[in-house]
């Protein structure tokens, strides 16, 4: 039977806005980012072969852009095999629903993050409180209810391997949420990081506006497990990805990337951690 999939009842349309909003880029020639508002999503998979996936599902309302995009770059009427999340935060499955109704696809995420997409269990609320800048005071609007995608949603297979991502392999990479995940290909070590790190700084509006690059850790307000964040990007960083298309900001390659990388492993607490705000009580030594 036929279940009722939808969202939590506090998604709506986000104001808010990026120079990259509505700019797509061929990152690889399999790997194509696309900026909604100001998340990313991915397409994954040679235009030529017609196997692809979307990889996150943008922002609230999106869903009639995220289709075009989709259809521009493999043809009219096209379709992803499945949708992979690498968490659901509003701004990852923002389109997902009118996605799953249109394309009837699988939705795959990680086993921890499955409560948050089947209705049963809310994200903690945003901390708006937290040092960061006009974002975080935004926050509040940001939704946190779970959407309910019932049984249209599947656990990533436990052997690691990605469904429709042949050479990927998932990367349990929790702290911004409990089942956070990153996909990782061995051959040119390509990283497709989520929210685990960012390259802009999510905090600042002026930043987040003119998406100037500049490696951060995991959007603060969203985050409540800085200890478990901290593990993920040194996890991410002996990794050593050439490149890397994060959440939030622009892909990141080469030394800069590595540089960044580097520099935000031994500088995570003064980098990422945000000096005062309602999940920073643990200590982290
Ligand atoms: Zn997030
Ligand atoms: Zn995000």
């Amino acid at each position: 039977m036929e279940k009722e999939i939808n969202y939590g009842s506090d998604y709506k349309y986000i104001p808010t806005t990026s120079v990259g909003s509505g700019v797509g880029m061929d990152v690889l020639p399999d790997l194509f980012c696309h900026t909604v508002q100001i998340v990313n999503i991915c397409l994954v998979g040679n235009p030529e072969s017609k196997e692809f996936v979307l990889v996150d599902a943008g922002m609230p309302k999106s869903a009639d852009e995220i289709i075009s995009v989709t259809e521009e770059r493999y043809g009219e009427n096209a379709r992803p095999k499945a949708i992979i999340l690498t968490h659901g935060h509003f701004d990852h499955v923002g389109a997902v629903i009118e996605l799953v109704k249109h394309w009837e696809v699988p939705v795959y995420a990680h086993e921890l993050e499955l409560p948050f997409l089947t209705g049963q269990k809310n994200y903690p609320e945003p901390d708006p409180t937290v040092e960061g800048g006009m974002v975080a005071k935004m926050s509040p609007m940001f939704p946190n209810e779970p959407i309910n995608l019932g049984n249209k949603v599947e656990m990533l297979p436990s052997d690691g391997s990605v469904p429709h991502m042949p050479d990927f392999r998932w990367i349990h990479t929790p702290g911004h949420t409990p089942g956070h995940v990153s996909f990782f290909r061995e051959n040119d070590r390509t990283l497709i990081a989520g929210d685990a790190f960012v390259t802009v700084k999510q905090d600042s509006l002026y930043k987040v506006l003119t998406q100037e690059q500049e490696i951060n850790g995991p959007p603060r307000y969203l985050t409540t497990d800085w200890k478990a964040a901290k593990q993920s990007v040194i996890k991410l960083e002996e990794l050593n990805p050439n490149i890397a298309v994060t959440g939030h900001g622009l892909p990141m390659s080469g030394e800069l990337l590595s540089k960044s990388l580097e520099t935000l492993v031994q500088d995570f607490d003064s980098i990422a951690i945000p000096d005062y705000g309602k999940y920073i009580n643990k200590k982290l030594h």
